[in-house]
């Protein structure tokens, strides 16, 4: 098990930024439960012309592919909070040794060891 420290400095650093994450899908998204994801990209109305609306549909386009990256990270974020919740955090899910607090510092949202990743990535 990791130390209350650790786990507490990790619940620290997963929330900010699990809110950074928010923040900054709400600047160009709005929350939708029903969409995956549970964001939306609104759509930007810049005129009528073909011109405008070619740039809204590349814009458009563009703002899906940061929204579905953000998401993903939020995701992650979400689901390593709820291990820390739950005292399931910063243990391998794979052979259940302690995952080093080193590496959860770099990679928050790990959820195997390192030997157990490199396996599993093979
Ligand atoms: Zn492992």
């Amino acid at each position: 098990m990791l130390d209350k420290a650790t786990i507490e400095e990790m619940r620290a650093y997963i929330l900010g930024e699990k809110d950074r994450l928010e923040s900054e899908l709400g600047s160009f998204a709005k929350e939708n439960p029903q969409a995956e994801g549970g964001f939306e990209s609104k759509w930007e109305n810049l005129g009528n012309s073909e011109e405008d609306n070619a740039v809204e549909v590349a814009e458009y386009i563009n703002t899906i592919g940061v929204e579905r990256e953000l998401e993903a990270r939020l995701g992650e974020m979400r689901q390593a909070l709820e291990r820390v919740d739950n005292g399931t955090y910063g243990v391998c899910a794979n052979c259940g040794q302690d995952i080093p607090p080193a590496r959860l510092k770099i990679k928050p949202e790990a959820i195997y060891c390192i030997p157990c990743s490199e396996k599993l990535q093979r």
